[in-house]
């Protein structure tokens, strides 16, 4: 297995956990380069995610999981979704502040929210 398969292999397993622990399970999970998001949304069901997430820590991780997988039941941030968010990943205003810090430092240029759903 190389590298790229590998970390594919350590997102969906991740995205497996958060699945089964959300009760949400997406249609189709992919993971590839992004260069401007960790990860997005369809509503028909589609979820994807950076490759580079997998060498981000786990919590950071986590928190970019959940909120995929959040937006298939919730579409947008509103009181509903942040309630979810607090009750899944209690800590994920931190890593909502942290994510500009941590995405310059890979050299990306994250405009949008880490989960915005297009
Ligand atoms: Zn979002």
């Amino acid at each position: 297995m190389n590298i790229r398969e590998e970390k594919r292999q350590v997102l969906r397993n991740r995205v497996n956990f958060w699945a089964l622990q959300l009760g949400i399970h997406p249609r189709i999970v992919r993971v590839r380069s992004m260069t401007r998001k960790w990860g997005s949304c369809s509503t028909s069901g589609i979820v994807t995610f950076a490759i580079d997430l997998a060498e981000q820590e786990p919590g950071f991780q986590d928190f970019v999981i959940a909120h995929e997988l959040l937006h298939l039941r919730v579409p947008n941030h509103g009181k509903l979704f942040k309630a979810l968010m607090t009750v899944h990943v209690p800590d994920w205003k931190t890593y909502s502040t942290e994510q500009r810090r941590v995405s310059k430092a890979i050299n990306h240029r994250f405009t949008a929210p880490a989960g915005s759903c297009r």
